[in-house]
């Protein structure tokens, strides 16, 4: 059975690039109708939407802050139609050790990580609800699990992500919203690019698989939780990582 998105109307954050740009790729591919939301300039954002194609589009927001997203979503349902999937992917890193991290880099990760996905969610959520229908992923991390030194901000801001999805999932549910979290390991994007090589070989020796993931890897678990075939799954956190974390 393949899957079948079409005619759905899908919003990902932080969707210029990386695993955002992958996941519209994908979903696009299986027919739905995307519209990529970024802080970056428009023209950036559109130049990911032109790359995905099949009628994908941009809107510039900034997810920490709740008019932005109240905008895009207008913007995107004038555009596209009601929002049926929403992608909280938007994320940053500011790492360092708990003793030398500053208030400014604890408070930016927590405020686009884990604020961000609640802004999102609570303009996009009240729709869902009034149609009783509606897929929300967000993208948290396999160290909001397990925990990772030098990222106190980033894992505290994705251990938040997985209890936030938890708790909405529960609240939705009667209304027929579902709600997941998928929790990558070390994917090679520009996030991870900055690592040292030697830090990389490492961490390549903690993955059951031999490889680091790819942004499809991840996007395949989100094509999966948007469509039908998930339709019995929610308050789940789908642990994409080549077996690092088990
Ligand atoms: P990325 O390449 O850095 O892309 C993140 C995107 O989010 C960028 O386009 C970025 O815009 C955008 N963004 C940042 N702040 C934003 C804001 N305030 N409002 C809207 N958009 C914003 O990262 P990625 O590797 O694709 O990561 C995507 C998600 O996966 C993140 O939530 C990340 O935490 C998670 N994740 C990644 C990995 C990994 O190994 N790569 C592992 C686990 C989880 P700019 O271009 O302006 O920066």
């Amino acid at each position: 059975m393949s899957i079948d998105l079409s005619g759905r109307v899908v919003l990902v954050t932080g969707g210029s690039r990386g695993i955002g740009k992958e996941i519209g790729r994908r979903l696009a591919g299986a027919g739905a109708k995307v519209a990529l939301a970024d802080v970056v300039d428009e023209a950036q954002i559109q130049a990911s939407a032109d790359e995905i194609g099949r009628g994908a589009i941009a809107v510039s927001a900034n997810v920490t802050d709740p008019e932005h997203c109240s905008a895009a979503v207008s913007r995107v349902e004038e555009a596209l139609g009601p929002i049926d999937v929403l992608v909280n992917n938007a994320g940053i890193t500011r790492d360092g050790l708990l003793i030398r991290m500053s208030d400014a880099d604890w408070s930016a990760v927590l405020d686009v990580n884990l604020k961000g996905v609640f802004n999102m969610t609570k303009v996009v959520a009240r729709g869902m609800m009034k149609r009783r229908a509606g897929r929300i992923v967000n993208i948290a991390s396999v160290v909001g699990i397990t925990g990772n030194a030098g990222q106190a901000n980033y894992s505290a801001s994705k251990a938040g992500v997985i209890g936030f999805t938890k708790t909405v999932a529960k609240e939705l549910a009667s209304r027929g919203v579902l709600v997941n979290a998928v929790a990558p390991g070390f994917i090679d994007t520009d996030m991870t690019k900055a690592l040292p090589e030697s830090a990389r070989e490492t961490l390549l020796k903690l993955i059951p698989l031999g490889r680091l993931g790819g942004p499809g890897d991840v996007a395949n678990a989100v094509l999966f939780l948007s469509s039908d075939l998930a339709s019995y799954i929610t308050g789940q956190v789908v642990v994409v990582d080549g077996g690092m974390v088990m």
